[in-house]
């Protein structure tokens, strides 16, 4: 058996790619996409030799870093069928939907500058009618279930507690009257996290593909960077502003939407006025209650007492554009969620332009801000942006919460590979920049006693 890596190895984060292959069968584990800077973008091709024939694809979650790429096999004829569980299945076909418009918006901005300046026109990396293609090709495998997708090979999916519908998989896979087993970890959550279960332990694998994202370091305790939440909320209300949370459409969104919920049934705080600004977190909301199943036991025990909409009747959605300006009319103090996380696009930009300047305005950063980004600039203390043209003074108070990570630190990961560790495996670390994928590779031979493996991009590792 032969694995190529053709993404997320040699120190890079994104491009999620495996490509598993015997005698017998092709089939690839993720197909993401790279994403960040110039750079990134030219690794985003396939080789046709790399995918032609493929039998399947497996899916471990739905973040575009593992299924970006997906549309460019429907661009190149690749006929394979996609298995994931159900929720990545909804979640993916909303994140590739949205991929695809942002992307040929782009294009055509892009196209205009070119005309202008008597360039030819470029083609967007994926289209629309590419990723209705591969939207097609989705089929769903129940979890916990060691179904065939191939010649001779078998996966089951288990939960890995990082988004709705998130999983590891187990891939078994028969050669020459041997089967071995193949682990490869996706994006692991962190135990004990809001709405999800924790991941599954697993305990039996010959070779383990393992991701080391915050495989240097733990995150500050979740009790802590709500209790913070709550305080910054408390006096925003008190000053009369507006709340401003630039919020990722799918996981966060409805992490802080659970925690307000909880917040205002335990009685931190009376309810007020909060805006669910962003289409794409109301359809991935949707999916999400869709989907109880998947819920941890606090959720389940907390939506039997009462269902949440009970708690949250002060929470309105604002699907179109008319709903979202109507926002700059409403006297604080109100939250509003809106995408997109970064401040680098979305309805977000406009509340910030509205807002930034007034001293009553809060901001509240929940997730990464990748560097340059209007985002990371804030969150740097900038004391004067630029927003659609116009210069904005900083006068909001701009607050950092860094422990609402939908990544396991290095102590979940660890946790996570000591129920492997007993049966040996070849270990491989991969998605995760050196730094922390060293740390987590000596942290594991000195408890374990395994020797990790570091494997570059389109390195062949053979089984
Ligand atoms: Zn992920």
């Amino acid at each position: 058996m032969k694995i190529t890596v053709l993404g997320a190895g040699g120190g890079e984060v994104t491009g999620s790619a495996y490509l598993v292959e015997t005698g017998n069968a092709r089939v690839l584990v993720d197909c993401g996409i790279f994403q960040g800077g110039k750079k990134a973008e030219a690794m985003n091709r396939f080789d046709l030799k790399d995918v032609s024939g493929l039998d399947a694809v497996l899916i471990t979650h739905a973040h575009l870093d593992h299924t970006g790429r997906l549309p460019l096999l429907s661009k190149m004829k690749v006929p394979a069928p996609v298995f994931c569980t159900q929720a990545t299945l909804e979640l993916s076909s909303l994140i590739l939907r949205d991929s695809a418009h942002v992307q040929e918006q782009e294009t055509m901005h892009l196209n205009k500058k070119r005309q202008r300046a008597g360039l030819s026109p470029v083609q967007p990396l994926v289209s629309h009618d590419d990723t209705e293609g591969i939207i097609k090709k989705f089929i769903a495998l129940p979890y916990d279930r060691d179904l065939p997708v191939a010649r001779g090979m078998k996966a089951s999916f288990a939960e890995a507690g990082h988004m709705l519908g998130s999983s590891c998989i187990q891939l078994s896979v028969e050669e020459n009257g041997q089967v071995k087993k193949i682990v490869f970890s996706g994006d692991l959550g962190p135990k004990g996290a809001p709405i999800l279960k924790d991941f599954e332990e697993l305990h039996q694998a010959d070779a383990v593909f393992m991701e080391t994202t915050y495989g240097d370091r733990d995150h500050k305790p979740l009790d802590e960077t709500i209790s913070e939440f709550i305080s910054i909320v408390k006096s925003a209300v008190e000053s009369k502003g507006k709340i401003l949370i630039p919020t990722f459409a799918v996981g966060r969104a409805q992490l802080m939407i659970s925690i307000l919920a909880s917040m205002f049934r335990s009685k931190h705080m009376p309810p007020f006025p909060i805006f669910l600004d962003s289409p794409m977190a109301i359809e991935a909301s949707r999916i999400y209650m869709g989907h109880k199943e998947l819920y941890d036991d606090e959720l389940l025990e907390f939506i039997r007492e009462k269902p949440l909409m009970e708690d949250l009747k002060t929470l309105k959605i604002c699907p179109t554009a008319e709903d979202s300006i109507a926002i700059n009319k409403v006297p604080g103090p109100v939250m509003v969620l809106a995408g997109a996380g970064m401040c680098n696009a979305g309805r977000i930009l406009h509340h910030l332009k509205y807002n930034l300047w007034k001293p009553e305005t809060h901001v509240i950063i929940v997730g990464y801000q990748g560097n340059g980004t209007l985002g990371r600039r804030l969150v740097d203390g900038a004391n004067k942006v630029r927003i659609f043209g116009d210069d904005i003074a900083v006068k909001a108070s701009i607050h950092t919460l860094g422990g609402f990570s939908a990544h396991a630190g290095q102590k979940d990961l660890l946790n996570w590979f000591s129920h492997l560790a007993p049966s040996r495996p070849k270990l491989f670390l991969i998605h995760g920049e050196n730094g922390p994928r060293n740390a987590l590779g000596s942290k594991i031979k000195e408890l374990y006693n395994t020797g990790a493996n570091y494997p570059g991009m389109k390195e062949e590792i053979i089984l």
